[in-house]
């Protein structure tokens, strides 16, 4: 019997290996449907008992119902196949694994991850392609933009602004902002791995250490 929707894990590696058993058990009650890989570069037909198709045949699959989600930490790489999806008229979908904890009046984008043990608290609003990964928190009153990867365990404190396409990782520590003046992380700026940010972040920039400062190369 034919799927009635077919849903895409694009990324057949590290990331999307951590993500489509979160959709199987999200999905664990809908009959009827189909979680693939869609991966450009893997050569294997079949990952952890998925099935891996190439984008183009995913495309072309006759299945009507198209549903993609893109786990590929790397965020313009996410911006890039999400244009790409788009312009073919798919739909994104949010995966949110069983214990996930989301509190009161949070927006979120299309294409979220939530992986296990992520909690989002209050007033809280999120762009599209989010990626909130295992045991990472976003507290109170934070805005965070566009395609923005959380690696494991970041810790991202109250009033704390975080622009498109920044990347936070493993183990980092946000110190909370004000309302009045919340600590702002510009766009495309990165994170190091167990970084402790108390001060601002200008975009494009790496910081890290603690307390945070950019890296001199
Ligand atoms: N990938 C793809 N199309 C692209 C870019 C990447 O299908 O345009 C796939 C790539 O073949 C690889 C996965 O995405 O299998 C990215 O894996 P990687 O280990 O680099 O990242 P991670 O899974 O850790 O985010």
């Amino acid at each position: 019997m034919t799927a009635s929707a077919i849903y895409g894990v694009y990324g057949a590696s590290g990331c999307g290996r951590g993500v489509a058993p979160l959709l199987e058990d999200q999905l664990q009650h809908q009959n009827d449907i189909e979680i693939v890989f869609i991966d450009d570069g893997c050569v294997e037909r079949v990952v952890n008992s998925f099935r891996v198709l190439a984008y183009e045949d995913f495309i072309r699959s006759d299945i009507a119902v198209k549903r993609v989600t893109i786990a590929i930490a790397d965020g313009l790489i996410r911006k890039r196949l999400a244009a790409r999806c788009v312009s073919d008229g798919l739909e994104f979908f949010t995966t949110i694994a069983n214990h996930h904890v989301s509190m009161a009046n949070i927006n979120v984008g299309e294409g979220a991850i939530f992986c296990p043990f992520t909690t989002v608290t209050s007033n809280i609003h999120i762009g599209s392609h989010f990626h909130c990964n295992i045991g990472s928190y976003v507290e109170h009153d934070c805005v965070i933009g566009d395609y923005v990867t959380f690696a494991p365990g970041v810790k991202c404190n109250g009033n704390v602004h975080i622009g498109d396409g920044a990347y936070i990782g493993t183990g980092a520590i946000i110190k909370q902002g004000k309302p009045e003046k919340p600590l702002v992380i510009g766009s495309g700026a990165t994170v190091g791995m167990g970084a402790v940010v108390t001060m601002d972040v200008a975009p494009g920039s790496v910081v890290v250490g603690n307390p945070a400062k950019p890296l001199l190369r």
